[in-house]
């Protein structure tokens, strides 16, 4: 039997547009995702790993259940951060605080996060995390790697690998990463921050 199953959207396929057209989701969550599961379900018997949790798995493995693996959990932690577009969407309550007593104010946090995205070379992931003291930090994960495997806690990410933007931005990843702030569920992140 499957172990993991592709993780249901909060929201309707089109709800993100027009920052993320229905048609990039259907690939990448019905198509790339949906891979990603599928690899995982098969990798998984025989490799000692099958009782553990996810996150376990990732912080556990390498090789392709690592990749596999990783790419679920960073999808779905992707896919359940947005809700449909909001003029002047901005932070809210702590995390709102925390980024502008660390940062500056929010442009200035925008400003890193995306040169951090948009500088990452080839494929991955531009997070930010909190670490055990409470401070935020923002990172450039490669290919499937996710914060938790430097004990950070993940809040936040935005996906650099092509498949996110190409059908809807083709070559401008800059573009597509500052449009993502217009669907980012800031309510997510704060419960993120509190967990
Ligand atoms: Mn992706």
């Amino acid at each position: 039997m499957e172990k993991f199953k592709l993780i249901a959207l909060p929201y309707a396929p089109d709800a993100l547009e027009p920052v993320i057209s229905a048609e990039t989701i259907g690939f990448h969550h019905g198509k790339h995702l949906q891979a990603y599961v599928n690899n995982l379900n098969a990798l998984l018997p025989g490799s000692g790993l099958e009782d553990l949790t996810l996150e376990k798995i990732v912080c556990r493995s390498e090789g392709g259940i690592f990749n596999n693996a990783g790419q679920i959990l960073n999808h779905n932690l992707y896919f359940t951060q947005f809700r449909a577009p909001q003029a002047n969407n901005v932070p809210t309550g702590q995390i709102a605080e925390a980024i502008n007593s660390q940062f500056g104010s929010f442009e200035a946090f925008k400003e890193e996060f995306q040169k951090k995205g948009a500088t990452l070379f080839g494929s991955g992931w531009v997070w930010l995390s909190v670490d055990k003291e409470g401070k935020l930090v923002i990172t450039q994960e490669p290919n499937a790697s996710n914060p938790l495997t430097k004990g950070l806690t993940p809040l936040l990410t935005f996906d650099v690998w092509e498949h996110a933007y190409y059908l809807d931005y083709q070559n401008r990843r800059p573009d597509h990463l500052a449009a993502l702030w217009q669907i980012v569920n800031w309510d997510e992140v704060n419960r993120r921050l509190h967990t």
